[in-house]
């Protein structure tokens, strides 16, 4: 079996083939979407994240600020420009880019952030809300991904759901996604017992470890839907997700590739997101 390839691109292309109109409606009606996105610090990676966020704004339509702090900011004017961020009427969505350098509390800043404008969906009233089934923003990651499964017509009622990994920011959203559309959910991380026991059975599997090709051909279920979170970058400077590709995509009936596969839909959602709260400052929603 060679597994249908879920291309990221194309189904990003797809969502945000809307988004303009959406915009300019908005500014239309004097709220142009803004989105202001904060970086602390020289994390290469997190510099090309932040850049991206920025041009996909623009190419959208959307209003954007960049915000960036040397590495020994002090965590107080941070906060005084989330707040500051928080007031402004033109910025509808605020994001920080993590990580945060570690003199940071990254919960203290990321609660400091309006719920109304946490784009990302890390506040914790945001995080209850999703648990809850009535979400306001789902972080932008596992949305992507549920946009996946949506796109290709795959049903998770009743399927077994394996996720490796349990950050707040990808491993346990994208675990509560899966709950509430119907699938059957284990969560791995680094002290599951027996991890292959749990892939092997799994019908989706989410990876979302950090570890270049992780994931390999025997851990996985014939059939299995992959979903590939992980971005890394090899010694060569090449990127890699945590599934072997070549020898998964053998095995399972769909996969996503990396680079290609989940990036370019979290930058999607993270739009998506701008774009509904811009439209709820006009109780369009
Ligand atoms: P974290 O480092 O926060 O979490 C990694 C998780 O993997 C942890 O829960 C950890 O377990 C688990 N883990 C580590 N080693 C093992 C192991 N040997 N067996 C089982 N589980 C293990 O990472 P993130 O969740 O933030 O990100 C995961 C990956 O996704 C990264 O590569 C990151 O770059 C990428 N990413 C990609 C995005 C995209 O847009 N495509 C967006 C966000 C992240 P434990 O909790 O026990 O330590």
């Amino acid at each position: 079996m060679t597994a249908k390839i879920l291309d990221g691109n194309a189904l990003a292309q797809k969502l945000r083939a809307g988004f303009k109109t959406r915009a300019e409606a908005l500014a239309a009606q004097g709220a142009r979407p803004g989105l202001a996105v904060v970086l602390v610090g020289e994390n290469p990676a997190s510099q090309v994240y932040v850049r991206n966020k920025v041009n996909a704004c623009a190419q959208a339509g959307f209003h954007s600020e960049k915000i960036c702090y040397p590495p020994d900011v002090s965590p107080q004017a941070v906060l005084d420009k989330i707040a500051e961020l928080n007031a402004d009427p033109a910025i509808h969505g605020i994001l920080v880019q993590l990580p945060l350098p570690k003199h940071f509390d990254a919960d203290a800043v990321l609660e400091a952030i309006a719920p109304e404008k946490d784009v990302d969906g890390f506040h914790a009233e945001n995080v209850g809300a999703l648990m809850q089934g009535q979400p306001r923003f789902i972080p932008c990651t596992p949305y992507g991904v549920m946009k996946f499964f949506e796109d290709a017509g795959i049903d998770l009622r009743g399927r077994e759901a394996v996720v490796i990994g349990r950050s707040n920011i990808v491993g346990k959203p994208m675990a509560m996604l899966l709950l509430h559309a119907g699938a059957t959910v284990t969560v791995c991380h680094s002290q599951t017992r027996d991890l292959l026991f749990h892939t092997r059975r799994a019908d989706v599997l989410v990876a979302a470890i950090g570890r270049p090709r992780f994931v390999t051909a025997e851990m996985v279920k014939p059939g299995a839907v992959v979903i590939d979170v992980g971005i890394n970058r090899l010694p060569g400077g090449k990127l890699c997700g945590d599934v072997d590709f070549e020898a998964v995509k053998e095995v399972a009936s769909a996969i996503t590739p990396v680079p290609g596969g989940v990036g370019p839909m979290t930058i999607t959602m993270l739009l998506a997101n701008t774009l509904e709260a811009a439209e709820r400052t006009l109780g369009k929603m």
